[in-house]
């Protein structure tokens, strides 16, 4: 199944090229009462609203996806955990551009570990990324997003799976310099997510899915996940090693080589396997 939020924070089903509203879905989520748990609240309840959005889809009202504006399909992640240098052809990049490493010692993920990227960042593919420095070098990352659905601590490797409610297009956009990830990656509009969430029984091996950007035509990054150093379960084991993971968390799982810089007016087509695509607007904030 293909989720998607559009317009006005409407739910929708896709089935392309259109997409069925079935917002009315959103009424089995239980009513919220202060203080809000850390989860996103149709994530943690999505096998329910699976099941309401089926029941809708055939009488459900259509329209065309290119009529719509698709927002982030995970509304109020609790947080987005990052891989960091998760593909050694970007390690290798990365050392040796002082445009990305500014002279420092690039090393992995191995010993980076994981960083967060604040999750109010985020936006979706019809939003567009606001550049808020466009004198300095912004480059789009393209990544593969797991969107973890069942909370856990200490997951295992071979349970961690379990715990995947989905996948979408990630893009962990980045102002190069000296500072620190969380600030240069956090900038509203940074995260986006998108075009929608495909459950992950539509993915077959999560082990290779393929993956790629193109800037204005031109193609800058092609990979697929069976070249990360952290595997998607062992990113799972590793990040709830450290903290309990919540629904609705969302892991970019790192990017590949080829990050390059964008501009504003710059359009950047993604495209994940077993996902879609999406094409992502640039311009200058205001
Ligand atoms: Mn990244």
């Amino acid at each position: 199944m293909k989720i998607c939020r559009f317009d006005d924070n409407r739910l929708g089903l896709v089935r392309e090229p259109d997409v069925l509203d079935v917002s009315e879905a959103l009424d089995v989520l239980p009513a919220l009462r202060y203080p809000i748990p850390p989860c996103d609240f149709l994530i943690a309840n999505l096998d329910r609203v699976r099941t309401r959005i089926a029941a809708l889809a055939p009488n459900a009202p259509r329209k065309k996806l290119a009529a719509v504006r698709l927002l982030s399909p995970v509304a109020n992640p609790p947080r987005i955990i990052n891989a960091p240098v998760n593909y050694m052809k970007h390690h290798a990049e990365s050392q040796a551009d002082k445009g990305i490493s500014f002279g420092k010692d690039v090393k992995t993920i191995e010993e980076y570990g994981l960083f967060l990227k604040s999750s109010t960042a985020l936006v979706g593919a019809s939003e567009g990324v606001a550049l808020r420095f466009p004198d300095r070098r912004n480059d789009h990352e393209v990544e593969v997003a797991v969107i973890i659905g069942k909370g856990g601590d200490r997951i295992p490797h071979h349970l961690a799976m379990d715990h995947v409610a989905g996948y979408s297009i990630g893009l962990d956009m980045t102002v190069r310099g000296t500072e620190d990830r969380s600030l240069r990656k956090s900038i509203d509009s940074y995260a986006v997510l998108g075009p929608w969430l495909v459950t992950k029984d539509e993915i077959e091996d999560p082990g290779k899915i393929g993956f790629s950007i193109a800037v204005n035509g031109e193609l800058r990054q092609k990979s697929d996940t069976s070249h990360l150093i952290f595997d998607i379960p062992k990113l799972i084991e590793y990040a709830s090693s450290f903290y309990a993971l919540h629904p609705g968390d969302v892991i970019l799982t790192g990017t590949p080589e080829g990050v390059g810089p964008v501009k504003p007016g710059d359009i950047m087509h993604c495209e994940v396997d077993g996902v879609g695509a999406m094409d992502v607007k640039v311009r200058a904030a205001p």
